[in-house]
């Protein structure tokens, strides 16, 4: 027997199976779903990050360049200052020098040059007519005035021109005398859109920003620009706390609640130059970054459900298919069951029932006299058996016929059957003789029955064609005496006592004496 088999029957358990196995494969499949998207999710932010990392080297590439153009020009102009000796700051020479150098040099605005008081004594903006403007507070001046590196370039923070009132940053660097003495300063100023073209990086998601920050964490330059953050100090970031102390290019992530620049939540790629103190920076948005993933694994997510459906569709169909040919193949055995135990039940009946009365036949009456016998025996107790055979018999089935006769022997049964107790036992012995077992009767209680069994059938009045019938019995009877007796043979002593019924004139009752008697 299959398991669960006592509480389900073929068609159900396989249904319960279809089920379970249907809820296993949703369950796989979502499984490998979730484990692709989730891939697939790390795999775009790697790619991202990839993609940024590549940007970064291009974009490290080409403001190198641009800063080593800068810085050339400037060493150039302060060659030939300090060649021709400090006072050569304001001769015409120089300021065409510097003209020609403005209009040689892409998004280089200005070139200007600041004596050692801080005033400035050369300006490409003017000729003649010098505004009188003076530079000492700016930090570039204080940084070489004060006995910065010689040779080296200040880059400076944005901020908006004296002369033009412009936003822009200065590139500067220092004049020397012959003896080393600090003696003024160069001074050029690039649009912060110099770096322009660089915000046209191919590929880049949309929403992404590139910054250019001097490596204290100052900014000098973002595409796209925002209000206000020009010159802003990102150093307590992630990036310049974290990022950057442990590696020189990686990828950094703004704080979750956004960056500080512009609030939104950003992948950073950075990378640090050689040869110049900046860093370069590529900002993708994570949102971009989850949309498009988002978009896919919706598409995605909507097919596979799809499929599911009509996976499951097909599944119940095939099942209700199979389930059904089982609750037909269940009903038709149970219907043979069914038909099997109702002949079965025929053949019990047939096998233990006399066909004409309706009670129990010889063979069954002596099957069930032989156990109650034994039963009787074996805890002592009494039984009796009577033989009642019906009077002159021939007589009635010669008078009316053998079909009267025939439903005269129905009423005696019939009668009979209403004289007794549920655990008596009637049964037909053949022709007009029947049989009564009486267990837990003594032979005063089978008389006394006895007497009411004659009593009872005397009193059957068959009307018939012609006439009517009043049929008697004579009654013999005998109790379970002698040991080791059997059923045979006490009908054979209750017979001898319906022997002598017959000769004492019929109609009435006799019983064995006591064995023992
Ligand atoms: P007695 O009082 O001595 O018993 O007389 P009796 O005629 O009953 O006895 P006997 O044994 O001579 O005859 C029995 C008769 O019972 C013979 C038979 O025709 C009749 N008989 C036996 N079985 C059936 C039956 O199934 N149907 C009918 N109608 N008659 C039966
Ligand atoms: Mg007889
Ligand atoms: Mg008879």
């Amino acid at each position: 027997m299959p398991l669960g088999g006592g509480l389900m029957n073929r068609p159900t358990l396989h249904r319960f199976y279809g089920w379970v196995l249907l809820g296993a494969l949703t369950a796989a499949i979502l499984a490998v779903f979730s484990f692709l998207a989730w891939k697939d999710f790390d795999g775009r932010i790697t790619a991202a990050a990839r993609q940024g990392h590549d940007t970064t080297w291009f974009l490290a590439r080409s403001v190198s360049e641009r800063f080593r153009q800068f810085d050339r020009e400037l060493s150039d102009l302060v060659g030939r200052i300090e060649a021709a000796g400090p006072a050569s700051m304001k001769s015409p020479d120089v300021w065409e020098r510097m003209i020609h150098t403005t209009q040689s040099v892409e998004h280089l605005r200005t070139i200007g040059l600041v004596d050692q008081s801080g005033r400035l004594v050369s300006h490409t903006d003017y000729r003649d007519q010098l505004p009188s403007i003076k530079v000492a507070d700016r930090a570039y001046f204080k940084f070489f005035a004060e006995g910065g590196v010689q040779r080296s370039l200040f880059i400076s923070p944005p901020f908006t021109t004296r002369v033009s009132a412009e936003t822009a940053l200065a590139l500067v660097h220092g004049i020397y005398r012959s003896n080393g003495a600090f003696a003024g300063l160069v001074v050029m100023t690039i649009s912060p859109d110099a770096f322009d073209l660089l915000g046209g990086m191919p590929n880049l998601p949309s929403g992404s920003a590139i910054a250019i920050h001097r490596r204290d964490g100052i900014n000098l330059f973002r595409v796209p620009p925002l209000p206000g953050q020009l010159g802003q100090d990102l150093s307590r970031t992630a990036l310049f706390t974290q990022s950057l102390p442990q590696a020189p290019f990686g990828v950094a992530w703004t704080r979750p609640e956004g960056s500080i620049v512009d609030d939104t939540e950003r992948m950073l790629a950075y990378r640090s130059l050689d040869e110049w103190p900046l860093v370069v920076v590529v900002g993708v948005l994570r949102r971009e970054i989850v949309a498009g993933w988002r978009a896919d694994w919706m598409r995605n997510a909507l097919l596979v459900g799809i499929a599911l459906v009509g996976f499951s569709w097909l599944a119940v169909v095939v099942q209700r298919q199979i389930t059904g040919r089982l609750e037909v193949e269940l009903a038709l055995t149970q219907t043979e069951i069914g038909h099997r135990l109702k002949i079965e039940e025929e053949l019990r009946v047939w096998a233990t029932t006399d066909s004409l009365t309706g009670i129990a036949n010889r063979r069954h009456f002596l099957d069930i006299a032989d156990r109650e016998i034994q039963r009787t025996r074996r805890y002592g107790r009494p039984l009796s058996v009577l033989i009642m055979d019906a009077d002159h018999f021939k007589s009635i089935n010669d008078r009316y016929g053998h079909a009267v006769g025939d439903e005269a022997l129905k009423a005696i049964a019939r009668v009979a059957a209403t004289c007794l107790r549920d655990a008596d036992l009637l049964g037909r012995l053949g022709g007009e003789e029947f049989g009564v077992l009486l267990p837990e009767t003594d032979p005063v209680g089978a008389r006394e029955l006895a007497e009411r069994l004659r009593a009872a059938v005397a009193e059957i009045d068959l009307t018939v064609p012609g006439g009517s019938v009043r049929p008697t019995i004579s009654i013999g009877g005998a109790d379970l005496s002698a040991e080791g007796e059997g059923i045979d043979s006490v009908l054979a002593r209750a017979d001898q006592a319906l022997y002598r019924a017959k000769e004492r004139g019929r109609n009435c009752v006799e019983l064995v004496a006591p064995a023992a008697v």
